[in-house]
C-alpha cells in the first residue's frame, strides 16, 4: 500500500498558519503546490484553498480531515508567488491567508476566460489591380465610400505592399473619418468583410510601436552608470530631478529585457498616474503592455492574471503598469522591476492586513527572480538614500531637466502678511492671482494644489465654535457643497445641515476651511471666463474620469485644474507653466516624523509639474510661515541639505532607517477596557523591550465607527536580524488576548509604519 500523503494548505482566512489535510489517494500523483482545492472547515463550512506542501509526515493532531476536491490541473499559483505570499506573511507579521486575499482577485475562478474579441476589417478575397480599380472608380460617386477603401488599402499595407498588417474596425473609422454605415455599404457590395478576432494576436502584429528615444547625453550618462552598477548591485536607486527623463531611461531599461524574453514589472504608486505612462509605454511596445489597478472589474483581473502567466492563446503581457497590488500577479521570469516615485506613502498599505509595503516587497519580489530593481525619484525617501549613500544600492543621477529646461522658480507668498494688509483675495494672495493672470493672458495652464489632509470643510457655530462630529468617529464631519451634507471621511456617515448649534443653540452656523471644491467656486469668480476643472476623489469616482479629466488637460480644454495628492506627481503636460500651493503650512504642521520629508517631497513633486517642455516654469507657495527650513530648503531644490538634515534628526531620534518600527493598534469599543489591557500589552512588551517602547497612547484619531484606539510603538535595533524581536511581539500579544474577558479586544500590527 501506498503511504498517505498531507497536504500543507492555505486558507483565505485571518488566522495564522497553515491548515494540513489529508490527501485523497485518487489525487495523490497529481497534487502539486500551487494547485487549488476545496476542504471542508469547521462545522459544515467548505473553502477553496492554495495547496503549498505536500509531504508524508502525519500532523500530530488526531481527526486529521481529507481534502475534499481538486479544483486545477495545474498550479495556479507559482513557486514565486507561494515564496513571496510567505516573506510578506513573515516580514509583516500576518497570516498567509490574508496575503492570499490582497494577492487573488476576489472570489475568482481563474480558469473561466474568454479572450477579448476585437472587430476586424479585410477584403473579401484576394482582388487583382484591375479589379481594386474598377471599383474605385465606380465609387466615383459615393466619394466616402472611396475614401474607406482607400484608407483601408493603406492601413492594410496594401498600397506599399511590403507588409499585411491587421486593421481594426475602429482604426480604420476613425483614421477615414467615416461612419459605420459607410463601412456597412461597402460590405454589403461584397468588398470588405468583417471577422473578429482575438485582440492581443492583433498586437503581435506591431501596431504602433515605435522604436526608442534616443537618450540625452545626461541621459546617456545616467544609464550607463545603471547598468554598470546593476553588474554588481540588485538594485540602484535613480535620483533624477523632475522631467529629467527618468521614464526615457526606464523605457530603454524595459526594451533591453522584453528583447531578452523576460517579464518588466513597472510599479507607480498612483491609478491617476498609470493613465499618461501607459500610452508612452504602449507606444513603444504595444499591446504586450498591460495595465493592473483597483478600478478594473473582476473579469479584466483574471484576463490580465492570465496573461502574465503566459497561458493566454492570445498573447501575453510582457510588460506590466500596475499600483501596489501588481506585485501579486504571476510573473514567471521577471528580469527587472522598476519602482518609480518610489518615495511615495501610498505604496504602503494601511488597512487590512497584509499591511505591506509595495515597494519593499517588490524588492523581494525581484530578488525571488534573480531580477533587479530600479527605485526612481526626484526626491528619495530617506530610507533608500541612506541605503545609496551606504552603497548598499547603486546610485546614478540626472540633475538636469531633458531640454535643458530650467528648474522651476519659486515664489513665497506669505500669506500672513497678505491677510494683514487686506490683500487676500478669498483664498489667494497678489503672487499666486498675478501669475495666474500672466498665464492666462498667454493662454497657459495652471495646477492649484490643495492638500487634503486638515484643511477640508467644515461647519462651524460662529457664536461658541461648536463643530459637528461623526456620531461614531472622533472626527469633524466635512462639509460638501455639492450634496449640502456633512460626511465622515473615516466611516461614511453623512447628514444633513444642522439648522442650530448642538451646544449654544444659536443659529449662527457657517462653513470654515477650504477643500478642492471651495477652490472650484471661487476661482470661477475671480477668473470667470477660465475653464476650470477639478480632480479629487469625489471627480474620479467613476474608472474612466482619470482619463477625460487628464486628456482635457492635455487638450487644453481645461485651463485651470484644481487638485489633491493625485495631480501632485508624475504627470506631464506640455503647456503648464504655473503651479499653485494653496496651503503649505498644514503639510509642515502634521505630527509625525516623516511630515518634513513629506513636505518636501510633495512640495518638489508638484512644483515638478510646472514648465517641463518649452520654458522655465513658476511655483507660487502660500505659507504663514515662508523661513520654514523646508521651505527654504525646497526654494533651492536641495534634496541633499534636506537628506542631511533629516538623517540627522532620526538618528538622534532613532527613527528608521537608523531602527525598524513596530506599531501596535490596540482597539475595542470600551474605552476602560481599552486602557487596561493596552496597559497590560505595554507593561509586558516593555520589559522585552525597555525604552524603545513607546506608548501606550491615543492617536490623532483616537475613535473610528464607535472603536477607542490605542497605540504601542516598538523601535527594533537595525542591526539584529528582526525576526526574533517580531517573535517577541507576537507571543506578547498572544497572552494577552488570552486575559480573561479580551475577546472583545482588537490588536493589529503594523510593521515600517507609515
Ligand atoms: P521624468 O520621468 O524624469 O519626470 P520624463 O521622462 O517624463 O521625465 O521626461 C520629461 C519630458 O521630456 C517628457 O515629455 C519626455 O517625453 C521628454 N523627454 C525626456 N527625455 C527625452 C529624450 N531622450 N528624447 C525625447 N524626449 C524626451
Ligand atoms: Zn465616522
Ligand atoms: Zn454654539
Amino acid at each position: 500500500m501506498t503511504q498517505t500523503l498531507y497536504a500543507d494548505i492555505i486558507l483565505p482566512l485571518a488566522v495564522r498558519g497553515r491548515f494540513t489535510y489529508e490527501v485523497p489517494g485518487g489525487i495523490a500523483d497529481i497534487l502539486q503546490p500551487g494547485m487549488r482545492v476545496i476542504v471542508p472547515f469547521g462545522s459544515n463550512r467548505l473553502y477553496t484553498g492554495i495547496v503549498c506542501a505536500i509531504s508524508s509526515n502525519k500532523p500530530e493532531f488526531r481527526n486529521v480531515r481529507i481534502i475534499k476536491d481538486l479544483i486545477d490541473n495545474s498550479p495556479s499559483i507559482n513557486e514565486f508567488q507561494l515564496k513571496l505570499w510567505s516573506w510578506i506573511s513573515e516580514y509583516y507579521m500576518c497570516g498567509e491567508g490574508e496575503v492570499m486575499k490582497a494577492a487573488l482577485p476576489s472570489e475568482i475562478s481563474l480558469n473561466s476566460f474568454k479572450p477579448k474579441q476585437e472587430t476586424c476589417i479585410k477584403l473579401v478575397r484576394n482582388f487583382t489591380d484591375d479589379e481594386l480599380n474598377k471599383f474605385l472608380d465606380s465609387l466615383k460617386k459615393a466619394p466616402r465610400q472611396q475614401e474607406l477603401l482607400i484608407t483601408y488599402l493603406s492601413l492594410s499595407g496594401y498600397v506599399s505592399g511590403i507588409t499585411e498588417t491587421i486593421v481594426r474596425k475602429s482604426v480604420l473609422l476613425s483614421e477615414a473619418h467615416a461612419a459605420p454605415n459607410t463601412l456597412d455599404t461597402l460590405i454589403l457590395k461584397g468588398i470588405l468583410l468583417s471577422y473578429s478576432q482575438p485582440v492581443s494576436r492583433i498586437a503581435a502584429s506591431g501596431i504602433n510601436t515605435k522604436p526608442v528615444k534616443k537618450l540625452s547625453e545626461a541621459q546617456l550618462v545616467a544609464y550607463e552608470s545603471i547598468k554598470k552598477q546593476l553588474n554588481e548591485k540588485d538594485i540602484v536607486l535613480l535620483h533624477g530631478v523632475t522631467s529629467s527623463g527618468k521614464t526615457e531611461i526606464y523605457i530603454h531599461l524595459i526594451e533591453e529585457q522584453l528583447r531578452k524574453g523576460r517579464q518588466v514589472l513597472y510599479m507607480l504608486p498612483e491609478i491617476a498616474l498609470t493613465t499618461q505612462i501607459i500610452e508612452r509605454l504602449k507606444y513603444h511596445f504595444g499591446d504586450q503592455t498591460g495595465v493592473y489597478h483597483s478600478k478594473l472589474s473582476d473579469a479584466e483581473r483574471v484576463e490580465i492574471w492570465r496573461k502574465v502567466a503566459g497561458d493566454d492563446p492570445s498573447g501575453n503581457y510582457r510588460l506590466i503598469l500596475g499600483v501596489r497590488s501588481s506585485l501579486f500577479l504571476p510573473f514567471k521570469n521577471l528580469g527587472i522591476v522598476i519602482i518609480d516615485e518610489e518615495h511615495d506613502g501610498s505604496y504602503k498599505q494601511h488597512d487590512p492586513a497584509p499591511r505591506y509595503h509595495a515597494r519593499d516587497s517588490a524588492i523581494m519580489l525581484a530578488a525571488l527572480h534573480n531580477a533587479k530593481t530600479i527605485l526612481g525619484s526626484a526626491s528619495p525617501s530617506i530610507e533608500s538614500y541612506n541605503n545609496a549613500v551606504t552603497g548598499k544600492y547603486g546610485l546614478a543621477e540626472l540633475k538636469e531637466r531633458y531640454g535643458l529646461i530650467k528648474l522651476p522658480e519659486i515664489i513665497l507668498a506669505n500669506t500672513r502678511e497678505a491677510y494683514k494688509r487686506k490683500m487676500m483675495v478669498s483664498h489667494f494672495t497678489p503672487e499666486l492671482l498675478h501669475a495666474m493672470d500672466d498665464a492666462l493672458g498667454k493662454e497657459e495652464q495652471i495646477i492649484l494644489f490643495q492638500n487634503r489632509r486638515g484643511f477640508s470643510p467644515y461647519i462651524e457655530c460662529s457664536e461658541c465654535g461648536w463643530i459637528p462630529v461623526c456620531i461614531q468617529c472622533a472626527v469633524n464631519l466635512t462639509y460638501h457643497k455639492s450634496i449640502n451634507r456633512m460626511v465622515c471621511h473615516y466611516c461614511g456617515y453623512n447628514t444633513g445641515m444642522p439648522s442650530k448649534c448642538g451646544n449654544c443653540s444659536s443659529t449662527g452656523m457657517v462653513t470654515r476651511g477650504f477643500g478642492t471644491e471651495k477652490i472650484e467656486d471661487e476661482i470661477k469668480l475671480v477668473f470667470p471666463s477660465a475653464r476650470v476643472a477639478r480632480m479629487d476623489q469625489d471627480t474620479t469616482r467613476s474608472r474612466n474620469s482619470f482619463n477625460r479629466i487628464i486628456k482635457a488637460f492635455e487638450e487644453r480644454r481645461i485651463d485651470i485644474l484644481i487638485g489633491t495628492q493625485m495631480i501632485s506627481k508624475g504627470l506631464d503636460f506640455e503647456n503648464l507653466t504655473v503651479v499653485g500651493v494653496l496651503n503649505a503650512d498644514n503639510l509642515l504642521h502634521y505630527p509625525d516624523f516623516r511630515a518634513h520629508e513629506r513636505s518636501f517631497q510633495m512640495l518638489e513633486q508638484v512644483s515638478g509639474r510646472a514648465g517641463r517642455r518649452s520654458k522655465q516654469g513658476r511655483v507660487v507657495i502660500q505659507t504663514s510661515d515662508p523661513d520654514n527650513r523646508i521651505i527654504r530648503l525646497v526654494l533651492r531644490h536641495d534634496y541633499e541639505g534636506m537628506f542631511r538634515m533629516q538623517a540627522e534628526e532620526r538618528k538622534s531620534f532613532n527613527y528608521p532607517p537608523f531602527s525598524r518600527m513596530v506599531r501596535i493598534n490596540i482597539k475595542h469599543k470600551d474605552r476602560a477596557l481599552l486602557n487596561h489591557y493596552s496597559e497590560i500589552l505595554g507593561k509586558d512588551l516593555k520589559q522585552l523591550f525597555g525604552k524603545r517602547v513607546l506608548g501606550p497612547e491615543s492617536p490623532v484619531i483616537s475613535q473610528v465607527q464607535l472603536w477607542y484606539i490605542k497605540t504601542i510603538l516598538i523601535k527594533i535595533e537595525r542591526e539584529k536580524p528582526p525576526a526574533k524581536a517580531k517573535q517577541l511581539i507576537t507571543e506578547a500579544i498572544e497572552r494577552v488576548e488570552k486575559e480573561k474577558g479580551a475577546s472583545a479586544l482588537r490588536i493589529a500590527v503594523d510593521v515600517d509604519p507609515y
